[in-house]
């Protein structure tokens, strides 16, 4: 018997798993698309015995108490601080622009002089998007937020999403702020580590209970079917609630029209060499075709001759063919979302959760505290 279908194997389809699981005790059926757990935060050692995320750089962070306290009852961690550099003009400096930055960059003078008139604008520490700085009317604010919005955002948010920044919603943009201090820290969150074994390790102890089956390889429509607003698993009619993570617009059809994702080519490469580049990730707005090269050693060090490199190519999400990643932010894909949200309502047993489900941008702590807001409100 089972009483709950979840469809996805990520971390929003396994914290709700494993608290139905723990906490309800009832059963839970997993049906995974790919031949792995953990989604996009999937990490395995490399021939190099190098742990590496096969999805792309996965760093946690959070300020949020209740999901370190939940996540750690599955793993111990590491401290991790994730530190950025971003080439430009030939030189590698601190991202988020900070004050480190304006002094790599410009004379002393002009450096001293830009400190100041941030500090005069805005609180020390404080994150301005970079929108919100180009609109400075102050000649040197206005010069430095024109400098950082060409040298780091413009060519960059180009590759990533082949757009400019002021045509997406702001949020993707500020994501990475000027920083009016000198914490060379990509994130600025009170807690910045790793599980100690890896995401992987970690979801699968969430998932390690006698009430949790995974079927991977499996395609949800392989096993489940939907006629009119019931869902059936292998023919027979399921009256438990379906809790599903995948892409909205897939479950129905796409009646709606498809909805827009960006995908990213991920191309790893051994190096023959102990390390490759100072920092774990370094950006590339300006140059090259992929956005940032990250090297794992310095995410998970460990002892070896060689390095593994990581060159994310940005790329048009193409059904079938390459893996959706970021759900693209415009008005029109968000009304074209919300036709999905609406029509999904009309399925009693529906719940949707995750980046893809709810067509959001979420960080994983983010998703660890959604999915335990939905198992609260949701499950029943
Ligand atoms: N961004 C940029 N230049 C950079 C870093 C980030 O233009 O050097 C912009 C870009 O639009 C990117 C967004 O800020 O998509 C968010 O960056 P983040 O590093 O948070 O992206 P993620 O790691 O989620 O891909």
């Amino acid at each position: 018997m089972i009483d709950y279908i979840i469809v996805g194997a990520g971390l929003a389809g396994c914290v709700i798993a494993e608290r139905i699981a723990n906490t309800l005790d009832k059963k839970v059926l997993i049906i995974e698309k790919r031949n792995h757990i953990a989604g996009n935060c999937f990490d395995e050692k490399d021939e190099n015995n190098i742990l590496i995320h096969k999805y792309g750089p996965h760093l946690f962070h959070t300020n949020n108490k209740e999901v370190i306290d939940y996540l750690s009852k599955f793993t111990n961690w590491d401290i991790y601080n994730h530190e950025v550099l971003c080439f430009i003009d030939g030189q590698k400096v601190s991202i988020p622009f900070n004050f480190n930055t304006i002094s790599d960059i410009f004379p002393e003078s002009k450096a001293k002089l830009l400190e100041k008139k941030l500090l005069e604008k805005y609180e020390f520490n404080s994150k301005i998007p970079i929108l919100e700085l180009k609109k400075s009317e102050d000649e040197d604010l206005s010069f430095l937020a024109e400098y950082i919005y060409e040298k780091v955002f413009v060519n960059y948010t180009a590759k990533q999403w082949n757009m400019k920044p002021e045509d997406m919603d702001g949020a993707v943009t500020a994501r990475v702020p000027v920083f009016v201090g000198s914490d060379n820290r990509y994130f600025n969150d009170k807690y910045q580590m790793l599980p100690k074994y890896g995401y992987t390790k970690m979801i699968n102890n969430m998932l390690s209970h006698k009430n949790i089956k995974i079927m991977l390889n499996s395609d949800f429509k392989e096993v489940c079917s939907i006629k009119e607003k019931d869902f059936y698993l292998f023919g027979k009619k399921f009256d438990g609630q379906v809790i599903y993570t995948g892409q909205i617009d897939e479950l129905f059809d796409y009646k709606f029209g498809e909805l827009p994702y960006r995908s990213v080519d991920m191309k790893f490469e051994t190096i023959e060499k102990e390390y490759y580049q100072e920092k774990a990730t370094i950006n590339y707005p300006n140059n090259y075709d992929f956005t940032r090269i990250t090297e794992f050693k310095h995410i998970h060090p460990v002892n070896s001759e060689k390095t593994t490199i990581l060159k994310e190519y940005p790329q048009e999400y193409k059904i079938g063919q390459n893996t959706p990643y970021y759900p693209i932010f415009t008005e029109e894909n968000q009304e074209n979302y919300n036709k999905y949200l609406e029509y999904s309502k009309e399925f009693k047993n529906l719940v949707l959760v995750g980046r893809l489900a709810e067509y959001k941008y979420y960080d994983m702590d983010d998703i660890v505290k959604r999915a335990l807001d939905v198992f609260g409100d949701k499950i029943k």
